[in-house]
């Protein structure tokens, strides 16, 4: 029975009934409040590994599939699907347009307000990140609510949390961290963690399959891996422990530190003992680097993921144990997927993907502003998007049309290229149906002065580009799963296209809190009770 409508579940009125003595909180479903969610974030997840490895799968994947509410066409509904833009949208329930988090090299780096804590590294923070998330809405619904967020990446690990200064680390060399935006030391629990040095005990370790060989139907012997080094199993961890500790993050032990620490944070904080909702949030990074050296089809990516979802399974498990079952919910997605490399992917899709060299079409956009006598640095062409820096010298917005007009009839008469137009005439496609567009237009606020972009058949990459490739808005790099589990969720396969900004609202409505801003989601009713 729902005893309140999270409509009119308000922060005063949540906050009072919580607060009433002998009275279980209970969540907009009827069934008692959740006292933690657990979201995991695998970075790189493509949503076909989980079909294609199921049957192998006896842990946390398993669990989450079998008795979970699982999404299998949902997409990052944006243009340039990297790291940082995924994380930002997948607890805000925002497109990178309302979140500003639009690509890896704008993302949390080079605060100087935010110098990391103990270590050396780039310092990081949330400062470009605009608006609200989940934590945010709950903190709002009830100040009791407390996040604790970790990754190996200093993106995954504070972008999913938004502005909010909760408990957020990450890994740096071989220890975790986090920056002054979140506090002035590192508290004693991490201190502890770090002196322990488990990342350090890998020194020498040996990955080899998990399964017996003939479980793996991908070559093992692929040279145009990982750049043709250490392309077969088994691979040996180096025998130097602080080398062995920093290789650590491509490999799926990272994942197995990962989950062992965010264990400890909630032991050591007490997270989801009280009556308010804590969140945990997990982005386990190693999918990524291991994808981005071997790719979607090797036999290495196979390994990782069964291996993933061992360690997702005694995590979980270990977390059953440590709180009450019945009040954790999980949600699993991922921020991207990846495309194979076009040497492998020839007959996989047509026409046949290439490496394309825009170059040209950069060099006609600058030689317009050179021919003006403006500053042609103005010009920057990255992940796609053509911006031209008003502030430079010279540069006039005449002068910037003119050069992404150049730009825009150079690029399309380079092979390879599909999409090439200026950024103000996207809005005119047909956004339902035209895929691509509509992930341009989601991908931009108005104050980014994005001239033009361009996007390649799907497969293709950029040339150079020297590793495994994800930042496309096509399917490969677009379709990653969103599963959520727990009371407050119907179990079963859902086919309908939904988008990673769905999330946040959905799980919003499970927890009965209200955003406290308007969202680009909306709630997934299917999969709730
Ligand atoms: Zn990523």
């Amino acid at each position: 029975m729902s005893i309140f409508r999270p409509a009119l579940a308000g922060s005063l009125l949540s906050a009072l009934f919580s607060t009433l003595p002998g009275v279980r909180s209970m969540s907009a479903q009827g069934g008692p409040k959740p006292a933690l969610l657990v979201f995991i974030t695998v970075d790189q997840l493509r949503e076909d590994y989980l079909e294609r490895w199921l049957g192998q799968f006896t842990g946390g994947l398993k669990q989450l599939l079998d008795g979970g509410a699982f999404f299998t066409n949902g997409h990052q509904d944006h243009a340039i699907t990297e790291t940082a833009p995924g994380h930002a949208s997948v607890m805000s329930g925002r497109f990178p347009r309302s979140t500003g988090i639009t690509r890896n090299i704008a993302g949390v780096n080079n605060d100087p307000n935010a110098p990391l804590i103990g270590v050396n590294g780039l310092s990081a923070s949330p400062f470009r990140f605009r608006g609200s998330t989940l934590t945010d809405w709950l903190t709002t619904a009830d100040a009791r609510t407390r996040a604790l967020s970790v990754s190996v990446k200093d993106r995954g690990a504070i972008l999913p949390i938004g502005r909010s200064r909760q408990q957020v680390y990450w890994y740096v060399g071989t220890t975790f961290t986090t920056s002054k935006y979140y506090g002035d030391s590192l508290p004693d629990w991490v201190k502890a963690f770090d002196a322990r040095h488990l990342p350090e005990h890998f020194a020498g370790k040996v990955w080899d399959l998990l399964l017996p060989p003939a479980s793996y139907s991908e070559p093992d012997s692929v040279p145009a891996e990982n750049q043709g080094r250490s392309i077969m199993f088994p691979k040996t961890l180096p025998g130097d422990s602080a080398l062995a500790a920093s290789a650590l993050p491509a490999t799926p032990f990272m994942d197995e530190v990962l989950a062992a620490f965010a264990l400890d944070g909630v032991q050591q904080l007490g997270l989801g003992r009280g009556p308010e909702t804590d969140i945990l949030a997990v982005s386990f990074s190693p999918t990524d680097y291991v994808g981005h050296a071997y790719g979607p089809d090797s036999r290495e990516i196979h390994d990782q993921i069964v291996r993933l979802d061992r360690t997702l399974g005694r995590f979980l498990d270990s977390l059953y144990r440590l709180r009450d079952r019945s009040r954790v919910i999980v949600a699993l997605t991922a921020d991207h997927g990846v495309t194979p490399l076009p040497e492998l992917s020839q007959q996989r899709y047509s026409p046949p993907p290439q490496r394309v060299n825009v170059r040209p079409a950069v060099v006609a956009a600058r030689a317009v502003l050179s021919r003006a006598g403006a500053d042609t640095l103005a010009v920057e062409l990255e992940s796609g998007a053509l911006i031209i820096d008003p502030a430079r010298t010279g540069v006039t917005p005449a002068l910037s049309s003119a050069a992404a007009d150049s730009f825009v009839a150079t690029a399309r008469r380079i092979p390879g290229v599909l999409l090439a137009e200026r950024f103000a005439a996207l809005a005119a496609h047909d956004l339902g149906k035209d895929a691509i567009a509509r992930r341009w237009v989601q991908m931009f606020p108005p104050d980014v002065p994005v001239q033009a972009v361009i996007t390649l058949t799907r497969g293709s990459y950029w040339d150079p580009y020297p590793v495994v490739m994800h930042g496309t808005p096509h399917e490969d790099d677009s379709h990653v799963p969103i599963i959520f589990f727990g009371a407050p969720f119907k179990p079963g396969r859902y086919p309908q296209f939904v988008r990673t900004v769905d999330i946040a609202p959905t799980l919003a409505q499970a927890l009965g809190v209200t955003p406290t801003e308007p969202l680009d989601g909306r709630v997934l009713t299917a999969a709730l009770k």
